[in-house]
């Protein structure tokens, strides 16, 4: 997937396992499922169940397995989409009217259960405020979204590595980052030793994490009348006693509040660049829409 709306850097790859059977040409294809079931999981957390017999062939790489969603405007029942199948689709996608064309926004595979063929998507819901969280907040079964989403594990969209040699791993994220810090503290190795910090807005977002990891898990409840919303998690951080051995760190969220994270990491922690991931899932004040086109921007200056 080539858009990057938000900052993501990654540590080394470590060696994907090989491919059980030839992969497919593109690592990703488009899918045009509808809402079957919606659950709210907590007050800022809802559940959405999406069914196609199709998805039957979405595969996820990994704990935070990423993909495109795409969302009809209002007055549409469908996302209007490039006419295409092939690799061109991002620019066919920019170069349509952005009045008419689906709305695209990035989430995380929460849950894919191929046999039954659904995928399941946890939003954040932060209000009106952004499409995604209108449309989440309101989703009843038979509404029609599209998603491209992954059919091969070794697809480009997946940031969890923690290099060979890891002995202890930090996580940290608010509401956005959930559905990828539960699927990889549910997957990692039992024993594992890991250090989470997670910020949610309500006592009630803090949802079960099972995992075999020997996982410490520490939550955040934001203050709303808090001015920064980055100074409650670096706080928390700073105050983080850090076990013996070799880090590696995942760190998303907020923007700002990410960046903050990694300069302590590097900075007062004396973290080596390469142990840290951290992904910009969305950035206060700016929707996905601009942080696009601010990346457009730049990549055609550069
Ligand atoms: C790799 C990746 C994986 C992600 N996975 C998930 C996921 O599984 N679940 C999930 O909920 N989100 C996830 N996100 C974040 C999600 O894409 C953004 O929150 C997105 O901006 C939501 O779109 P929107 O249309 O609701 O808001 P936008 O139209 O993009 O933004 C509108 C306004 O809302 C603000 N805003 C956006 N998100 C939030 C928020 N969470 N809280 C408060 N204000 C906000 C923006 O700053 C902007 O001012 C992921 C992002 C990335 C990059």
């Amino acid at each position: 997937m080539p858009t990057r709306a938000t900052e993501r850097r990654s540590a080394p790859a470590d060696t994907e396992p090989p491919e059980a059977s030839e992969p497919p040409a593109s690592p990703y294809a488009f899918f045009h499922p509808r809402v079957v079931r919606v659950r709210r999981l907590s007050p800022s957390l809802v559940r959405v169940v999406l069914h196609c017999p199709e998805l039957s062939g979405l595969v996820s790489g990994g704990g935070d397995q990423r993909f495109k969603l795409f969302l009809p405007r209002p007055g549409q029942t469908v996302p209007v989409l490039p006419e295409t199948t092939d690799d061109q689709w991002y620019a066919r996608w920019r170069a349509m009217d952005p009045r008419v064309r689906g709305v695209m926004r990035t989430y995380t595979v929460s849950g894919a259960r191929p046999d039954e063929a659904e995928l399941d998507v946890d939003f954040a819901l932060h209000g009106d405020l952004g499409p995604a969280s209108r449309w989440a907040q309101a989703a009843r079964p038979g509404d029609r979204v599209s998603v491209l989403a992954p059919v091969a594990t070794d697809n480009g969209g997946v940031d969890f590595r923690p290099p060979a040699g890891t002995d202890w791993m930090l996580l940290t994220g608010d509401e956005t980052a959930l559905p990828a810090l539960a699927s990889i503290l549910a997957g990692l190795p039992a024993g594992t030793r890991v250090k989470a910090l997670i910020e949610v807005a309500h006592p009630e977002d803090r949802l079960p994490l099972p995992t075999t990891a020997d996982a410490e898990v520490t939550w955040l409840v934001r203050d709303p009348a808090a001015p920064d919303r980055t100074a409650g998690v670096l706080a928390a951080l700073a105050a983080t006693p850090f076990p013996a051995g070799t880090p590696y760190a995942w760190l998303a969220g907020e923007a700002a509040c990410v960046r903050a994270q990694r300069r302590h990491l590097t900075g007062e922690r004396g973290m080596p660049r390469g142990a840290i991931t951290f992904s910009g899932y969305w950035r206060l004040g700016r929707t996905e829409d601009q942080l696009l086109d601010e990346a457009a921007a730049a990549a055609a200056g550069s």
